[in-house]
C-alpha cells in the first residue's frame, strides 16, 4: 500500500473538480475580485448555515479573531481567558492587540477549556472568554455563557477547527456573541489559500467587523467611531467628497477581506460540508470500534456534542515510538500541538511554568493525530486500524 497521508486535498479536489473549475473561471471572467457577489453570497449562506444573522468574510482565521476581539471592545490592558491547548493564533490574536491571554487548562477528556477553572481566572481586567472548539468538538458553551453573563464578559468562539460541529443541536460559531472560523485549506471547510469568516447576530458588532476589515473606513467606520465615542446615532457631520466614503478613515483597521475567488470556491464546498463531515464521523466510528490496543486511547466525545473530527487525536504514553512505527509502516501521523500555549517561548513573560496545565501538557506529550479526511478509503482505514493494533513497544 502507498503511504497514507494525514490529509489529502487533491482527493477532495478531484471529487468536485468540474464545479470548482467553472466557479473559478466564472469569477475570473467577472472582473470582480474584491468584495464581489460571490463573497456576498457566501456570507449570506454561511451565516444561514450557522443559524446566525450576519457573516463577515476576512483574510484568515487569525484576522477573524483579531477583528472580532477589536469589534467587541477588547484592547490593550484587558485580559482574555482562553484554553492552554490550541493553535498559536488563538493567543496571538489576543496578545496582538495588546491584551493579555490568560490560560486555563483543558479537560482530560474533551480537550476543550475546563469551565470549572474559568471563574478563578477572572479579574477586574477580564473582558472576554475565548473558548476553542478543539479538533472539531465544541467547548461546554452553556457553562461558559453562564459565567460570562454573571461577570458581563463577551464570548468569542474560536471555531476554526469546527465548521459544522454542533453543541446541543446548535452550530459551532453560533453559541456565543461572535464565532470565528478559519477557511485555511486543511480545515473542514477550506478554500484554496487563506480565508476566514466571523458570524454574529449583533448588528453593531457586524458593522464594526466590516469597518475593521477595510481600514476602518466608510459608513461602517463612521459608525464604529461614533460607538467608540459613545455618541451613537449622531452620525451626521461628515460629507463624503464625491460620494466616496471609502477614502474616509475613522478607526485604525486592517486590509483583510476574504477574496471573491476564494468565496466562489467556498460556495461550491459549503454544499458538501455536511456530507464530508458525516464521512469523517463514519471514519471516526470505524477507528473507535476497530482500535483495540491498550497502548492507545481513542478520543472521547461528550454526548451533547456532534464532533466533526477536524483531526483524530489518540493518546499514547508511547507516542513517539508509535509515531515512528506508523511511519515505517506507511501511515502518516501528526502532533497538534507539541507545545501548549502557556509554554510557548513568546509568552515566557507571562510567567507560566511546566506543570501549570497538566491536561494540555499530556495532550502535547501524548497526542497523536492519525489520518482523517473524508476521502480516506475503506482499505486504508482497515490498514491503519490493523497497523495500530499490531503496535508493540520495540
Ligand atoms: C487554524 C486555526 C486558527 C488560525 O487560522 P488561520 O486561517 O490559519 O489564520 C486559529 N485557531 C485555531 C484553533 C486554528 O486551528
Amino acid at each position: 500500500m502507498k503511504k497514507i497521508p494525514l490529509m489529502n486535498l487533491t482527493r477532495q479536489y478531484e471529487r468536485i473538480s468540474e464545479e470548482l473549475n467553472s466557479a473559478v473561471i466564472n469569477t475570473l471572467a467577472s472582473g470582480q475580485y474584491i468584495l464581489g457577489d460571490e463573497l456576498v453570497n457566501f456570507e449570506r449562506d454561511f451565516a444561514r448555515y450557522c443559524g446566525k444573522k450576519y457573516a463577515i468574510g476576512v483574510g484568515n482565521g487569525t484576522d477573524a479573531l483579531t477583528i472580532a476581539l477589536k469589534a467587541s471592545g477588547v484592547s490593550a490592558g484587558h485580559e482574555v481567558i482562553t484554553s492552554a491547548m490550541s493553535f498559536f493564533a488563538t493567543a496571538e490574536a489576543i496578545a496582538g492587540i495588546g491584551a493579555v491571554p490568560v490560560f486555563v487548562d483543558c479537560t482530560s477528556d474533551t480537550y476543550t477549556i475546563d469551565v470549572m477553572q474559568i471563574q478563578g481566572a477572572i479579574t477586574q481586567k477580564t473582558k472576554a472568554i475565548l473558548p476553542v472548539h478543539l479538533y472539531g468538538q465544541c467547548a461546554d458553551m452553556d457553562a461558559i455563557n453562564a459565567i460570562a453573563e454573571k461577570h458581563n464578559l463577551i464570548v468569542i468562539e474560536d471555531a476554526a477547527q469546527a465548521a459544522g460541529a454542533e453543541y446541543k443541536g446548535k452550530k459551532a460559531g453560533a453559541l456565543g456573541d461572535m464565532g470565528c472560523f478559519s477557511l485555511f485549506p486543511t480545515k473542514n471547510l477550506g478554500c484554496a489559500g487563506d480565508g476566514g469568516i466571523i458570524v454574529t447576530d449583533d448588528e453593531s458588532l457586524y458593522r464594526k467587523c466590516r469597518a475593521y476589515r477595510v481600514h476602518g473606513s466608510g459608513t461602517d467606520g463612521l459608525f464604529t467611531y461614533n460607538e467608540l465615542q459613545g455618541n451613537c446615532g449622531k452620525c451626521g457631520g461628515v460629507e463624503f467628497y464625491g460620494n466616496m466614503p471609502k477614502y474616509y478613515n475613522f478607526v485604525l483597521g486592517h486590509n483583510s477581506r476574504l477574496d471573491t475567488l476564494q468565496a466562489a470556491i467556498l460556495n461550491v464546498k459549503l454544499k458538501y460540508l455536511d456530507k464530508w463531515n458525516n464521512e469523517r464521523r463514519m471514519l471516526a466510528a470505524k477507528y473507535r470500534n476497530g482500535i483495540n490496543t491498550s497502548k492507545v486511547v481513542t478520543p472521547y466525545c461528550a454526548d451533547y456534542n456532534r464532533h466533526i473530527y477536524y483531526v483524530y487525536t489518540v493518546l499514547s504514553e508511547e507516542r513517539d515510538a508509535l509515531r515512528e512505527y506508523l511511519g515505517k509502516k506507511g501511515v502518516s501521523s501528526g502532533v497538534y500541538f507539541p507545545v501548549p500555549l502557556h509554554l510557548q517561548k513568546v509568552f515566557e513573560k507571562l510567567g507560566y511554568q511546566k506543570g501549570d496545565m497538566p491536561n494540555a501538557e499530556i495532550l502535547a506529550n501524548q497526542g497523536l493525530a492519525i489520518p482523517m479526511f473524508a476521502e480516506l478509503t475503506e482499505a486504508e482505514a482497515e490498514y491503519i486500524i490493523n497497523t495500530v493494533n499490531n503496535y508493540e513497544n520495540m
